[in-house]
Formats: structure tokens, C-alpha cells, sequence
């Protein structure tokens, strides 16, 4: 017997730990990237695996052709756009300090991350920005960003930079009274979601994802996951 395409099951990756985009909670993965993509898959009548793997994996995995989609918080960058392709943006982001409360008036900029121990995870757009941006930062790597937020909690590091929505969202839940956002950083970046290049997916992605802003579902999705403060 022939598989039809539309028979085969696609590997969609997503990150491990990265809220409330992909996150465990009570054994399964739910977050605004996971539930988004299950809307996608939906309307496109496409079968797929969730596939969780450290950021780092991410994008060579896309390009083995190992994974056929990506949902990760992916910031669309033009390095990355010579090794793969992305769907249209899809959720504006930045890049935030996260702090302890007793550093929050010491720790706000750039600038004040000179010298300090600062946490970041391992092949996220966040490396490049401290590499050029503060060069004089000794920065730890984190393949799993909870261990930095535990190195934070713990004292070993003096702060943690990464995406503003996820710090944002750990500052309010699980590290909420000990930890705070002092500063963005960055921002007008955009998320894609990612395919290996030349993908046939990518045009239907994009036409399901109009559908889904034009229909409500994305806003339904996105008022769960970030409150109705933008
Ligand atoms: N947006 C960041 C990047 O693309 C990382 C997001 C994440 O940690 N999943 O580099």
C-alpha cells in the first residue's frame, strides 16, 4: 500500500521548559506554543508527535530533516533563516533581566550586568545579545532554564536573562515574591514557527494561522496563556 502524505505522522518538536509556551504539568505538555500548534494541526486535518527536546536541539534537527515543525518560542533571526525556514511571525517577544528581589534596584540594564554572574540558556538569541552587548558578563549556560532560575534562587548567579514573556510569567507564578523583572533589554523580536528549508508545510501553516487570527481561536489562546494585559 502507497502512504498518502497527509497520512504521515509529522514530529513536531517543542522546547522542554519554556513558559507558558511548552511546559509539563500534571504528566502532559500545555502551553500557548503546544495548544496553537494542536489548533494548526486541526484545521490543516494533519497528524503529528510531540516531540520535547532541549532548545539546542532544536534547530540542527531541523535540519537532518529529523523534525518536520518547530514550536519553541523561535525568534526569527536571519542567521537562522540561512539553515531553515520560518512560518510568519506569530507572537512579538524581547529579551528581560530577571533578578532577586533583594539586587531589583542594582540590576536593571545592560550595564549593570557587567561583571556579575549572569544565567542564560545554551543556543538561544539571548547568548548572542550578552556576547555582543556585555562582553564583560561571565556568563553560566543553561541547556534547561529552570536550573538557572534554581542558581538564581540559590545565589549562584546574579541574574537571568532570557525571553521577556517567560521570565514575566515565572516572576508572576513559580518564582513570585523572590524574584522579579527589573528590565527589558530588547524587544520587536518575532516568533516563528520552523521547518526544515524548503518545507511543502509552510504555505498551509501560514493559511491556517490567518485563519486562526482572523476566526478568534489565536486570541482565545493568547488571552489564556498571557491575561489580557499586552
Ligand atoms: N527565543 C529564544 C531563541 O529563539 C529562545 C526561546 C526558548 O528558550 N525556547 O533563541
Amino acid at each position: 500500500t502507497v502512504a498518502h502524505a497527509q497520512d504521515k505522522e509529522l514530529v513536531v518538536a517543542t522546547d522542554t521548559a519554556f513558559v507558558p509556551f511548552e511546559f509539563k504539568q500534571d504528566g502532559k505538555y500545555v502551553g500557548f506554543d503546544v495548544e496553537l500548534w494542536d489548533a494548526l494541526a486541526k484545521d490543516m486535518g494533519v497528524k503529528y508527535r510531540l516531540q520535547p527536546m532541549d532548545f539546542n536541539g532544536i534547530i540542527p534537527g531541523l535540519q537532518t530533516k529529523n523534525i518536520d515543525v518547530a514550536l519553541a518560542g523561535i525568534t526569527i533571526k536571519d542567521e537562522r533563516k540561512k539553515v531553515i525556514d520560518f512560518s510568519d511571525p506569530y507572537y512579538e517577544s524581547g529579551i528581560a533581566i530577571l533578578t532577586s528581589v533583594k539586587n531589583k534596584d542594582s540590576i536593571k540594564t545592560a550595564k549593570d550586568l557587567a561583571g556579575k554572574d549572569v544565567a542564560a540558556k545554551t543556543g538561544t538569541a539571548t547568548v548572542d545579545f550578552l556576547k555582543k552587548e556585555v562582553p564583560d558578563a561571565k556568563v553560566k549556560l543553561f541547556p534547561n532554564i529552570d536550573n538557572a532560575f534554581l542558581d538564581l534562587a540559590t545565589g549562584r548567579v546574579d541574574a537571568v536573562v532570557h525571553d521577556t514573556p517567560n521570565v514575566q510569567y515565572y516572576a508572576n507564578t513559580g518564582g513570585k515574591g523572590k524574584v522579579v523583572v527589573t528590565g527589558s533589554v530588547q524587544s520587536g523580536d518575532f516568533y516563528g514557527i520552523a521547518f526544515p528549508k524548503g518545507s511543502d508545510l509552510i504555505e498551509k501553516v501560514n493559511a491556517s494561522l490567518k485563519k486562526l487570527k482572523e476566526n478568534g481561536e489565536y486570541d482565545k489562546l493568547y488571552t489564556k496563556w498571557f491575561g489580557q494585559a499586552v
